[in-house]
């Protein structure tokens, strides 16, 4: 589709071309002639085409999305991709040499979709991958400063809790390039870098193609496979256990949300009630 600015710039151009048909000949204007109009319609179709012929990396499997509101704007579920990918990860640099803080897997309250390495506020953190940057982005209450990046491979990385990023957005990267300084932000407790590797939105351990101790890949070649680098949904069934909370004096949803890792909404929504119920001394709750 033509930018709707485009059509009115257009539409005005004609219009204004149109009306000099009547004016003197001696007008400058009417240096413009027809083929003007044609040419000016021409490059914005070359406008156009170029917007369209934009290159984002990995962009046939990506079915084209190329966003930078969503993390995972895919949507598409782990049973729908292919049965297994080769995944070309021979020209991979670490993105820092810490070591690994917290792993991959499920956590308390919300599953861990990367991995976590020991960085001082202001270590430099690199690309992982050659690609492009898609999202640059900050989460008060999770990632802090973030960076997204598209890989040629078809991978996407994240890089979570930054003090300082130093790319900018759409931009093109190498790998082993500077991106960004490690830091502290958002739900963080103490610097570090929290690393993702993604699959068409989907989570996979890095670990599984990283060996964190050398700094290496393990094959040049990961093989990723539906069975294999996705385990991870069946864990999330297995640690969603149902839980439950006896409302205690003083109590209010707010209160009981944050202090169990939900949200006033999941509550209502698991318990079928609605934000203003009034709570009962020693009513259960259902918090998981
Ligand atoms: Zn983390």
């Amino acid at each position: 589709m033509m930018p709707i600015y485009k059509i009115k710039y257009l539409s005005l151009v004609l219009f204004f071309l149109s009306t000099l048909e009547g004016l003197s000949q001696q007008s400058i204007f009417s240096l413009i002639n027809k083929k003007d109009t044609v040419n000016i319609y021409q490059e914005m179709l070359n406008d156009q085409s170029d917007d369209l012929m934009e290159n984002h990396p990995a962009e046939d499997i990506y079915n084209n999305i190329w966003t930078s509101l969503k993390i995972n704007p895919y949507k598409i579920p782990i049973d729908s991709l292919p049965d297994s990918v080769r995944i070309d990860c021979s020209n991979f640099v670490v993105p820092t040499h810490g070591y690994v803080t917290s792993q991959f897997g499920p956590r308390r309250y919300r599953y861990h979709y990367g991995i976590d390495l020991k960085v001082e506020v202001g270590d430099t953190i690199l690309a992982a991958f050659s690609g492009k940057v898609r999202i640059i982005d900050y989460e008060g209450r999770g990632y802090g400063n973030y960076i997204v990046i598209r890989h040629d491979n078809g991978l996407e990385t994240v890089y979570a809790h930054l003090s300082v990023v130093l790319v900018s957005l759409n931009q093109t990267v190498k790998a082993g390039e500077l991106i960004a300084f490690g830091g502290n932000t958002g739900h963080s407790t103490g610097p570090h870098l929290h690393f993702e590797t993604r699959y068409i939105g989907n989570a996979i351990n890095p670990a599984n193609i990283i060996n964190f101790n050398t700094g290496l890949v393990y094959e040049p070649t990961y093989l990723l496979t539906k069975k294999k680098s996705f385990y991870y949904q069946r864990e999330v069934k297995a640690v969603q256990v149902a839980r439950y909370y006896s409302v205690r004096k003083g109590d209010n949803l707010g209160q009981i949300a944050a202090r169990n890792g939900t949200s006033v909404n999941a509550l209502c929504r698991m318990n079928g009630i609605k934000t203003k119920t009034k709570l009962q001394l020693g009513q259960r709750l259902r918090i998981r």
